[in-house]
């Protein structure tokens, strides 16, 4: 049986790891703080007290942390993934970091004998739940191979974009694309309420045209009611806007939309909303139209 080592047992991390398990993998998970494993544990997996306890004995370790830095500190600190992980092990970095970053530590892994392989994923909690997630895979043609089992029971789509880093460059249009939706969608539903128009029906019609979106099939309903309970949490999407626009500042490339919603992004996170889910953009625009909602 495959032993896969799930550090970060967050939003996404928890489900991804419960979902190996009922694939019928070996899981062991390990978080900082200790007390998010017990989804894990009801349904037949282990957790770790530390990172070395969870890598030791591995065949692959997949991790799912918030950022670069958190990245770099697990897999290449003194204490980190690459100092217990047994040659052969494949690591995969589920995260979403800075493409950078990943060609780093597939690099340090090489040296070695890891292999890794960069795997962002798209599909929010309820992809991760589901076990639906999309995968865009970054690293050498063998190794992802070697990674499709473990991604297929965690995702639906899954496909090889790559060499290292290629995988978080498709992840970072991704959040392009995700954010500028978010912010257009939460402009109409504005629109649409200071004209006093239904908007459960105008979002049941939009959806069905050309307009139609996933922001507005799986969003709008929570948006139109003010919830804003994460999700994905404004401050991973500031992060990665960041990942956006200065990875196209290095292309070369005019990304004039992305620079707007990178901004008001910002703006919502530094009026104390990081941790609300980024659909609360809403919010943003609220705010510059004069229109607070009670
Ligand atoms: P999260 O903050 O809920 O989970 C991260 C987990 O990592 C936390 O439980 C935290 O305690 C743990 N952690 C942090 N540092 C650690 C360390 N040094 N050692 C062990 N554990 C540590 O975040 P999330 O929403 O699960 O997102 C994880 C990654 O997936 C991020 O890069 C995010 O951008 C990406 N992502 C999130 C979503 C989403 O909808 N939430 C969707 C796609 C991708």
């Amino acid at each position: 049986m495959t032993t896969v080592a799930v550090i970060g047992l967050g939003i996404m991390g928890a489900p991804m790891a419960t979902n190996l398990v009922t694939a019928g993998f070996d899981v062991i998970g390990y978080n900082r703080s200790p007390h998010k494993g017990g989804r894990l544990v009801a349904v037949g997996g282990r957790t770790a007290s530390g990172l070395a306890k969870a890598v030791r004995g591995a065949d692959v370790v997949l991790t799912m942390l918030p950022d670069s830095p958190d990245v770099e500190e697990v897999v290449l600190g003194d204490q980190g993934v690459l100092a217990f992980a047994a040659p052969g092990t494949l690591l995969i970095d589920a995260s979403t970091i800075r493409p950078d970053v990943s060609v780093r530590i597939a690099d340090a892994a090489a040296a070695r004998g890891i292999r890794a392989v960069d795997a962002p994923v798209s599909g929010g909690e309820a992809g991760a739940v589901e076990g639906n997630l999309s995968i865009m895979v970054g690293g050498e043609e063998a190794d992802v191979e070697a990674a499709r089992p473990v991604l297929n029971a965690v995702g639906s789509t899954v496909v090889h974009v790559g060499p290292s880093g290629s995988g978080q460059t498709v992840k970072a249009a991704n959040q392009l694309i995700v954010a500028g939706t978010i912010g257009l969608v939460a402009e109409a539903l504005v629109f649409l309420e200071a004209h006093g128009v239904d908007t459960k029906g105008a979002v049941q019609v939009l959806a069905g045209g050309l307009a139609g979106n996933r922001i507005l099939d799986r969003k709008a309903t929570s948006m139109l009611a003010r919830d804003f309970q994460p999700g994905f949490r404004v401050d991973l999407h500031h992060k990665d806007l960041g990942i956006v626009i200065s990875a196209a500042r290095e292309a070369g490339v005019a990304t004039p939309l992305g620079a707007v919603v990178a901004q008001l992004m910002g703006a919502l996170r530094a009026n104390g909303h990081g941790s609300l889910d980024h659909s609360a953009l809403l919010l943003m625009i609220e705010q510059l139209s004069g229109r607070i909602h009670a």
